[in-house]
This record gives C-alpha cells, structure tokens and sequence, in this order.
C-alpha cells in the first residue's frame, strides 16, 4: 500500500483554508437576505472576506482549527493500522506547515501535546467497503460550536417532546434557541434520530458531509429539514447573535434503529466555518472534493 502522509496533508489543508462551494453560495445568499446596513449584514461580509483571504492565502478560515474527524472507507486487505499511523503523521506535519492550531490537549495535566495528536486524537472511523480504492471524509469541528451541541432523551415533558418527529421538532428549535448565536451562527444542524447515545452522535456529526444545499431523499424527513430550516430562522437570533434572518443555513436529518426504551435525538451545531474535505484514492491515482 503506498504511503498517503502527504495525501492526507493535503486533505488536511483543503479542509482547513477553503470553505466548500455550496457554504460560500448559502452565505453570500444569506448576506443578500439581510437588512442592508445592519449588523447580520456586516457580520456576513466579515465572513466571507475571511474566507476569500483564508482561500487566497491558504490559511486558517477560523483561528480554532477544530478537532480533525476523519471517515475512512476501505476495501479488504488494506491496512487499517497503517492508515491511522499516516493520519496521525499528516496531522503533526499539518500543524508544523500552521495549517492546524495546536489543539490536542491532555485531559488531565492540561498540557498541549503541540501536534494534533494524542489520545483517541484526531478521530477516525474506519468502515470496510466492496469498492475499489479508498475514500476519506475530514470534517474540522470547532470548539464553539461543538460546545452548543447537545442531547435530548425523548420523551421530554418540559418542552412537551414526545417519541415522534414533532417531538424532535421541537428539542432541535430548543437546541437552536438555546444557542443564541453562541457557537457562530449561522450554523448548520446534523440531527440524529435514534441508536444509543455514542452512535447517535457520531451519526449526527456525519450528518453534516452533506452538501448544505441537498435534499433528504426521505420525504418525511426532507419535510422536517425545511420547516426546521425555515423555523429556526424565524428565531432571529441571526448571524453571530447579532439579530437577523439567517441563524441557521441547513440542517440535515438522519436516523438509526434504537432500543424500544431509548428515544435520542442528538444536535450536532457547525458553525458557518462548515470545513469538511474528501479524497479518494484509486491505484496511483488521488483526486480531492
Ligand atoms: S465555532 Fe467555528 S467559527 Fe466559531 S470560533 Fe469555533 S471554529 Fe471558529
């Protein structure tokens, strides 16, 4: 198997210095929706001239790099053990090139190990595969946004929640409100519904691979999508918390078989510096997305 270190290196870069085409166009539609002069407007521009130095420069969109998650596909016979190594190589070199903040930090001397890497640090999920070659999925989590995630147990009887798509409806708006702009709206929501607490969310995180712009292919839950979408902006709490229309830019609905006792529903908040990358490998040959 070749070595992918600076395969990875670059898919790290990618990730972390170009926002992905489909969160540029949702901003800069937000930005045209905002109430020219106002704050929600200013805080767009800011936005999307950070991002458009960040891609001129290849440089950090956020000073917080986020924790790296990566999702590995691979067919039989490759080895998983060596593909972590090599992560885990890219990282260190990634934060040596400052396309990475230092951001590994041991849990109980608070020492920063300097390298992106630690224990269980960056994440990686592994998943076999029947196709050809490999493919890896990064997305770059911020602190702030994940420390507005959160999870429900349904049924909820303060927010009158019960084991039903209405219930969930209602936890993800109390999830959103509670947020304030907190987390660095607009954000985009990765909403699981079901599996344990641990499954549901990693599922939620992986949620947000989705294009911003896609449909759930579920009509029940595309339904859910728009009307949370379309409610969570009603809110107005608007980009950075600073009022407007645009809190959120999407949300992305998913679910998993659970036990009959257990009803979970975990919000995972991304803020509007939504980075996620792919690669795929095939022989020789490595193309990125
Ligand atoms: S929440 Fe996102 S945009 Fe805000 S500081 Fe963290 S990484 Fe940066």
């Amino acid at each position: 198997m070749q070595d992918l270190t600076d395969a990875f290196v670059e898919l790290i870069r990618r990730a972390a210095t170009l926002l992905p085409a489909d969160m540029e166009r949702a901003l800069r539609k937000a930005r045209e929706d905002e109430e020219p002069g106002s704050a929600a407007e200013g805080a767009l521009d800011t936005i999307l001239q950070n991002v458009e130095m960040s891609r001129a420069k290849s440089t950090p969109i956020c000073q917080d790099t986020g924790t790296p998650i990566f999702t590995i596909h691979y067919p039989l016979g490759v080895s998983t053990r060596k593909l972590a190594d090599q992560i885990r190589r890219a990282c260190a070199i990634a934060t040596e090139k400052a396309y990475l903040r230092p951001n590994a930090v041991d849990s109980l001397t608070g020492k920063n190990s300097g390298d992106n890497t630690g224990i269980d640090f960056p994440t990686m999920h592994f998943e076999e595969w029947d196709e050809e070659g490999i493919k890896v999925d990064l997305i770059l989590k911020g602190g702030g946004c994940e420390n507005v995630s959160t999870q429900y147990k349904l049924p909820d009887s303060d927010l009158g929640a019960g084991r039903d798509l209405e219930g969930v409806r209602r936890v993800v708006l109390d999830a959103v409100h509670k947020a304030q702009g907190l987390g660095c709206a607009p954000g985009v929501l990765g909403v699981a519904v079901g599996g344990d607490r641990g499954s549901s969310y990693i599922k939620s995180k992986q949620l947000l691979l989705r294009p911003v712009d896609d449909t759930n292919e579920d009509p029940k839950l595309a339904e859910l999508e728009d009307r949370l979408l379309e409610e969570g902006n009603e809110l107005g709490i608007g980009p950075m918390g600073f009022g407007g229309k645009t809190t959120l830019l999407g949300v992305k609905v998913g679910t998993l078989h659970r036990l009959p006792a257990s009803y979970f529903v975990s919000v995972a908040y991304m803020c509007w510096a939504n980075r996620r990358a792919s690669m795929r490998v095939v022989g020789e040959e490595i193309t990125y997305a």
